[in-house]
């Protein structure tokens, strides 16, 4: 029998993407060398081992003095640089020699800039120092502890780890850090239309665009990308692909065959391979979106089963793969940042569907607001419209037009 009506029930994005996070778990911990690490969230607090400074260090080239001894001239007894310590004592009516982030010799409690100071050479006699200003007890020296205290948490579970956590980590003697590893997001194209992209085109044939766009998507998004390869609209071809899957990912990515052909396979095989939790979404592009998980060996997989159309198949996969993947990937607030922008020009609504309009939001400075841009015709199979689109504009279903100048909710899904 033909099938003509999709047995799936229709959900709101809202409760397919609530039901999409409640299936994804972080995955288990592991430590990964700092240079692996960049991007992922922290799974454990990290505390100082040590004070920093472990030193009283300077925080000038000068002189290291008895801040009571006050304006002068007195005898250089010695010199103090960084990654040494003094072997003698700045007594009073004394100075030392210092460069910055050196330890403060014994005795010394203040640093003079070398600005404020004068050096005479007294031939056979020792140097001697003119120092011209007065200092409190403790300048240009920073204490034991300023920056970090010992036992202090300097970063926590939770915090996703770039530049400056790094140097914080290093700074916590951490040669590797504890995260959340990054998903294996596997990434399969469905149809026997499809063709490799350096092949040339027979008759009837495209090129694969959603394999190498989803690859580099997963790997913007965090994931280590796995390539599954073109799988022809054959039940046996598309079983093994999807057990192959299965066996090599935390996620499993298809794209096409979950249309209303005859040949569109998909889902009968993901209810097969596991629990199909959704199959149609009210959303325009990407309505025949698909959900499923699967276990593995005792592990969780989730599967997302994409529209074959490249716009609809991009679209889908960042509404709901990409917070599913920061999700495992242990991001606690997985979904996509959504700021409000003001409409460049008129847009048309849909009446039936929400629709997600792909545009470029750039600030601007004199209105202190966000302007979207539409990227031009939306028709789910042309990819130029999500050519520099940063954002997908969250338009309300209804009949009619939003004006220019109307605010909309805009999710982000790229630099701005
Ligand atoms: P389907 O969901 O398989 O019915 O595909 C819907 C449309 O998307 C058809 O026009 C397909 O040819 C096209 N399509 C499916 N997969 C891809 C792909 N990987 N790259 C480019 N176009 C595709
Ligand atoms: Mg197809």
């Amino acid at each position: 029998m033909k099938k003509t009506q999709s047995k799936y029930a229709m959900l709101s994005v809202e409760d397919a993407l609530q039901i999409t996070l409640a299936q994804s778990r972080p995955l288990s911990p592991v430590a990964l060398p700092l240079s692996q690490a960049r991007g992922a969230i922290l799974a454990s607090d990290i505390t100082a081992r040590e004070p920093l400074p472990p030193f009283p260090a300077s925080t000038k080239d000068g002189y290291a003095v008895v801040a009571a001894d006050g304006p002068g001239e007195y005898p250089l007894i010695g010199e103090i640089s960084a990654g040494a310590l003094a072997d003698f004592t700045v007594e009073p009516g004394t100075v030392a020699y210092i460069t910055t982030g050196a330890p403060l010799p014994e005795g010394a409690d203040a640093v003079v800039m070398i600005e404020e100071t004068e050096r005479f050479e007294n031939g056979q006699a020792a140097a001697t120092v003119r120092i011209n200003c007065s200092v409190q007890p403790g300048a240009d020296v920073r204490p034991v502890g300023i920056d970090v205290i010992e036992g202090q948490t300097v970063l926590a579970a939770g915090e996703r780890l770039d530049s400056a956590e790094f140097g914080l980590l290093a700074t916590a003697g951490f040669v590797e850090a504890p995260v959340y590893p990054r998903p294996k997001v596997a990434v399969l194209s469905t149809g026997d239309e499809l063709i490799e992209p350096g092949e040339p085109l027979g008759p009837g044939q495209i090129r694969d665009s959603n394999r190498a766009m989803l690859l580099a998507a997963i790997d913007a998004a965090g994931g280590q990308p796995v390539d599954l390869g073109i799988s022809g609209d054959s039940q046996a071809a598309l079983e093994s692909r999807i057990q192959e899957g299965l066996a090599q990912a935390d996620i499993l990515i298809s794209s096409g065959g979950v249309s209303m052909g005859e040949l569109d396979l998909v889902q009968p095989l993901l209810e097969h391979a596991g629990t199909v939790h959704f199959g149609r979404v009210r959303m325009k592009p990407g309505k025949p979106i698909t959900f499923a998980t699967a276990d593995y060996k005792g592990k969780r997989r989730l599967v997302f089963g994409l529209p074959g159309n490249p716009v609809s198949s991009l679209v889908t996969f960042y509404l709901f793969a990409v917070p599913a993947l920061r999700k495992m990937a242990g991001w606690r607030n997985p979904g996509l940042r959504r700021v409000q922008a003001s409409l460049a020009h008129q847009l048309p609504l849909d009446a039936f569907r929400p629709e997600y309009h792909r545009a470029t939001l750039r600030w601007d400075d004199e209105r202190s607001c966000f302007i979207a841009a539409s990227t031009g015709s939306q028709a789910s199979s042309r990819l130029l419209s999500m050519r520099t689109a940063n954002a997908l504009l969250a338009l309300p279903q209804r009949e009619g037009t939003l004006a220019a100048g109307e605010s909309v909710d805009a999710l982000l899904i790229g630099e701005i």
